[in-house]
């Protein structure tokens, strides 16, 4: 696809240097898509599925051996999405299995200590933040930045929630709105803070169009389909064709490792329990076959871009 961005400029808005120096030095992937059979391909990581949004379940104390169980079964990474109280148990999880947890952090943007906690997890080898969500403000206001400032600092990918949000007490006053929480806030971060990789949860349901546009200007934001889309969507999947218009035309922006599909923009998350990720798989791979995503795009979309963003080895 013609590009107004190089390779390299996307690699370093979405990630970090780090990233750039991986792709020169041609990773065992990069360098198999960039000489196809010529080198032999023995790419575990290639195949890996890498989810951006498991919720760490303070409820089940066994949670972390439960987890590794389905990450065996499943050939799976997760960004586990941590509660401040639970920093320590998934910090030191993560040491232990580098390959199968990627320790996030949740920080409650409207706590006034939200910066201070940014910084712990920073200390403890957290490697991003989310689920943002059910803030008391929208995403851009001015009271948030400096949590994304030391966001952008550290090159962290941070995960959105973008969309309609649940109702959590049916009986109870809350000051939650998802107006807050719409997908074009992306925008205004991702611009503004350029080394951040930022995720939006859920493709900004219903806004899929606007989250589809965001991610096409701004190499450094990508969406994931978990929630209840690919759901109210089964039997109208192929207008995703519609929404993630740009494949093969000139008026994609950058995507990773060049790929021409739109779909590039999409990474995998299935937000729900332990036992139901093998469905969210399945429910892509049903996308996948309604939109045609050619299998190079599938693998990029399943763990292949955040692999290479999270440095997984
Ligand atoms: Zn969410």
């Amino acid at each position: 696809m013609q590009s107004p961005f190089s390779r390299r400029e996307f690699l370093s808005r979405a990630g970090s240097a780090a990233i750039s120096l991986l792709a020169n030095a041609a990773t065992p992937r990069a360098s198999a898509v960039l000489s196809g059979a010529a080198r032999p391909t023995p790419e575990p990581v290639a195949d890996r599925i890498v989810d951006i949004h498991v919720h760490f379940d303070e409820k089940n104390p066994g949670f972390i051996d439960d987890f590794l169980k389905v990450s065996e079964r499943l050939n799976l990474t997760a960004c586990v999405l941590t509660p401040f109280a639970n920093r320590r148990v998934v910090a030191d999880a993560a040491k232990q299995h580098p390959a199968q947890i990627v320790p996030f952090g949740f920080v409650d943007l409207d706590a006034q200590d939200a910066v201070q906690q940014v910084k712990e997890f920073r200390e403890l080898g957290f490697r991003g933040l989310g689920e943002l969500e059910f803030v008391r403000k929208p995403y851009t206001d001015a009271a948030y930045m400096p949590v994304y400032e030391l966001a952008n600092q550290y090159g962290w990918v941070v995960l959105f929630h973008t969309g309609i949000v649940l109702r959590r007490k049916f009986d109870a006053a809350e000051d939650v709105a998802s107006y807050r929480m719409r997908a074009f806030y992306l925008e205004e971060i991702a611009r503004r803070f350029p080394k951040i990789t930022v995720i939006g949860a859920h493709c900004g349901n219903p806004e899929y169009e606007w989250a589809a546009e965001v991610a096409r200007w701004n190499p450094n934001v990508f969406f994931d389909l978990s929630g209840s889309t690919l759901v109210k969507m089964h039997d109208r999947l192929a207008d995703f064709r519609k929404i993630f218009w740009w494949s093969g035309t000139d008026e994609g922006t950058t995507t990773p490792d060049n790929d021409p599909s739109a779909f590039s923009k999409l990474v995998f998350g299935s937000d729900t329990g332990l036992d139901q990720i093998e469905g969210v798989v399945r429910q892509y791979r049903e996308l996948f076959e309604a939109c045609s995503v050619p299998e190079r795009t599938q693998k990029l979309v399943m763990g292949g871009t955040l692999a290479e963003i999270l440095h997984l080895a």
